[in-house]
């Protein structure tokens, strides 16, 4: 992801995109260590910026009516998709995770635009424009 749009999710989402040690949420008697979103930050395209946003946006919104507050772990492309690892979400939160990542699958991950995902040197979501990229 592009430093401009990286650091703008940092800076809107602060308390999702920390890089403070994360505890394990399922055993306690761990000490907190440095996540790999600490350690690799955002391993996607800049097409997934919109999608990204819309869920943290979202997130956040149920923390503030009492949901958990939901912490980052891991964010990067799989097999042509968004994966979204977070401590702390709740069901409901856990359901927009699982929608994001979904939409993944049929958005560029270079651009945003429609996509699909393909079998190109390994497995992506581009458009056709993007097909090479
Ligand atoms: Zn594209």
């Amino acid at each position: 992801m592009s430093p401009e749009l990286d650091a703008k999710l940092r800076a809107d989402y602060p308390l999702i995109f920390t890089v403070d040690p994360v505890g394990d949420p399922y055993d306690l008697d761990m000490p907190p260590v440095p996540s790999a979103f600490a350690t690799w930050g955002f391993e996607c395209g800049d097409g997934w910026y919109d999608l990204l946003n819309a869920l943290c946006l979202n997130l956040q919104h149920a923390t503030k009516r009492g949901a958990s507050q939901v912490v980052a772990i891991q964010v990067k492309e799989k097999f042509g998709g968004l994966c979204f690892y977070a401590n702390g979400p709740d069901a409901d939160q856990a359901g927009m995770i699982e929608l994001a990542e979904t939409m993944s699958k049929q958005l560029c991950e270079v651009c945003g635009n429609r996509g699909k995902t393909i079998r190109n040197g390994g497995i992506k979501t581009r458009c056709l424009e993007h097909e090479n990229d």
